[in-house]
């Protein structure tokens, strides 16, 4: 599945609206330090619904917003959007392209797209559950990545074999019904002492 193009806005240095196309093949970026390589990638993990703050290499989400420069006020929003070329159909959307966006208000308030119509963030998790790009998904490896998969606990590198292998999907829907479960028999146990009480 080729990612086809990102756009972004507001998204850290990224003031400007900005078009990246990529083709097929190997993109390089380059640039001198500090231009805003990595916030790329960083504006990818977070358009796939990135929450952790240390992943994006900032304190808090409001961080993401673009925080203004000697001629430029900051702004209230950071938007970034992916669109995937989904001719091969590993998206499970009848699209040939598909539009992930994410956009963030310094009041806190986010919202997520599919597209460009509004969805939960849920629903972008489980549009990308076995593609390769969820969550724990290796799809952008950052520095000092490799060390960290090299030296973590053997439980959180079975995450990374269980997404690859394609299970996460079905670990998180039992996760859900376990709850379902839990929630419906602690609901049995009140209406069982409503009817004790009532009789
Ligand atoms: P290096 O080659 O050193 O790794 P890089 O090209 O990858 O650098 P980035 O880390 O992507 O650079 O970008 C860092 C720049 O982004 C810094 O100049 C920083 O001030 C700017 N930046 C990060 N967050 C924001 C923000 N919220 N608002 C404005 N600028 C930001």
């Amino acid at each position: 599945m080729l990612l086809r193009r990102l756009e972004a806005y507001g998204f850290k240095s990224f003031a400007e609206k900005t078009e990246l196309e990529f083709g097929r093949g190997i993109t390089a970026i380059v640039g001198p330090n500090g231009s805003g390589k990595s916030n790329i990638s960083d504006a990818i993990r977070w358009a796939l619904g990135e929450q952790s703050l240390r992943t994006l290499r900032g304190t808090k989400m409001e961080d993401v917003i673009f925080a203004g420069s000697v001629n430029r006020r900051p702004l209230g929003v950071a938007e970034v959007s992916l669109v995937f070329d989904n001719s091969d159909g590993r998206l499970p959307l009848d699209y040939n392209e598909v539009t992930i966006t994410r956009r963030v208000f310094r009041s806190g308030d986010s919202e997520y797209y599919i597209n460009k119509t509004a969805c939960r963030l849920k629903d972008i998790h489980d549009m990308l559950a076995d593609t390769g790009l969820g969550r724990e998904s290796m799809t952008v490896i950052g520095q000092n990545k490799v060390d960290e998969i090299l030296s973590s606990k053997p439980e959180e590198r079975r995450l990374l074999f269980e997404e690859a292998a394609g299970i996460t999907k079905y670990k998180q829907r039992k996760r859900e019904a376990l709850r379902k479960l839990e929630d419906t028999g602690q609901n049995l146990i009140r209406v069982q002492d409503i009817t004790s009480e009532l009789e």
